[in-house]
């Protein structure tokens, strides 16, 4: 069975907090984005390539917290970070700290280097990483003359500037609730403000393999320099052909410190769990436990697909040749 599952990142996501408009818009860029991963699937296409149409789509959409539209770091920069990983024989890509620069008044180091163009679409770089290079991870500088290196689509920083995003920033940036400091009173303020927004695939091809791709801009006012789980290979995105491809939502660092991704896979290889009942266990009780707010989407090699939250929405979608075509926001 062909499948292909996408998230656009999960949080405080309220009904009362949308316009109808937004909503739609909301809507439709994770429409677009299945459709154009489910394209890929339908025309024989691999699970790589399908997670990586659709999260190209998500990436190149304002709305969406990767790519274009991505958050500010506390320096006012956009640090951007992205994985892939293919489930057939465990090759995986990951890059972190792509760097976009604003603020040259603001910031005398990011005046140093304004004008520097960074990569358009981080999952695309990841993806090079994985197949056109003996490595697994990029990161910074290296990662961005990579790009360079392999013809990879540059933009200025312009393009990965948002209003809505620099003004959720501006919000934060002097108060003393800054800092993701872990306490529940400053997490909850900070999901509030900004939800998370990262975007994400998994995917099952017509041979049976499965393939991950996750990528973000981060949280807003995070540290500069600060990874979270989305590029780490296990934490935010995994995939194995003979388990499960999951890409992951929420706040980073719970997620890291769970294995969060890897953990669906271990309940699965380990526990003989089904993708639903794994998934289950990882986000409604090891990651509540932790605080770790967010969720994570998910299929196996059978093309059989999950979509698990414990924060109130994630936006969602899940396509495959059995009928299903759904999106949807709130839980
Ligand atoms: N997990 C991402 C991070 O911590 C954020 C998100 O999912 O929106 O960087």
């Amino acid at each position: 069975m062909i499948t292909i599952c996408i998230h656009g990142g999960a949080g405080t996501i309220l009904k009362e907090d949308m316009t109808p408009e937004l909503e739609k818009a909301y809507l439709d860029a994770l429409q677009t984005a299945l459709n154009a991963g489910y394209a890929v699937l339908e025309e024989g296409g691999t699970a790589v390539n399908a997670v990586k149409a659709a999260v190209v789509v998500l990436e190149d959409n304002v709305l969406f917290n990767a790519g274009r539209g991505s958050v500010f770091t506390k320096k006012g920069t956009q640090e951007m970070d992205a994985a892939i990983m293919r489930g057939q024989d465990l090759e995986a890509g990951a890059v972190c700290g792509i760097r976009s620069v604003r603020n040259p008044v603001e910031d005398l180091e990011a005046g140093a280097v304004c004008g520097i163009r960074s990569v358009r679409n981080p999952v695309e770089l990841a993806a090079e990483v994985m197949t056109n290079s003996n490595h697994v991870f990029l990161s910074g500088k290296g990662a961005n003359d990579f790009a360079i290196k392999q013809g990879i689509k540059l933009e200025p920083d312009e393009f990965f500037f948002s209003q809505f995003r620099y003004d959720q920033w501006k919000a934060i940036r002097d108060s003393d609730n800054y800092a993701l400091d872990h306490t529940h009173h400053h997490l909850e303020e900070l999901m509030r403000d900004k939800k998370f927004g990262t975007v994400g695939a998994a995917a099952c091809d017509v041979n049976g393999n499965i393939a991950a791709a996750t990528s973000t801009g981060g949280m807003t006012n995070k540290k500069y320099g600060r990874v979270g789980d989305s590029p780490i290979i296990g934490a935010g995105t995994y995939a194995n052909n003979k388990t499960c491809a999951i890409s992951c939502t929420g706040h980073g660092e719970p997620f890291i410190k769970a294995v969060a991704a890897y953990n669906v896979s271990c309940l699965m290889e380990m526990k003989g769990m089904s993708l639903q009942q794994a998934m289950d266990e990882t986000v409604m009780h090891k990651l509540k436990d932790m605080d770790g707010e967010g969720g994570m989407i998910g299929v196996d090699a059978a093309g059989n697909f999950a979509m698990i939250f414990n924060s109130a929405g994630m936006y969602r979608g899940v396509k495959n040749d059995k009928g299903v075509n759904e999106v949807s926001i709130y839980g």
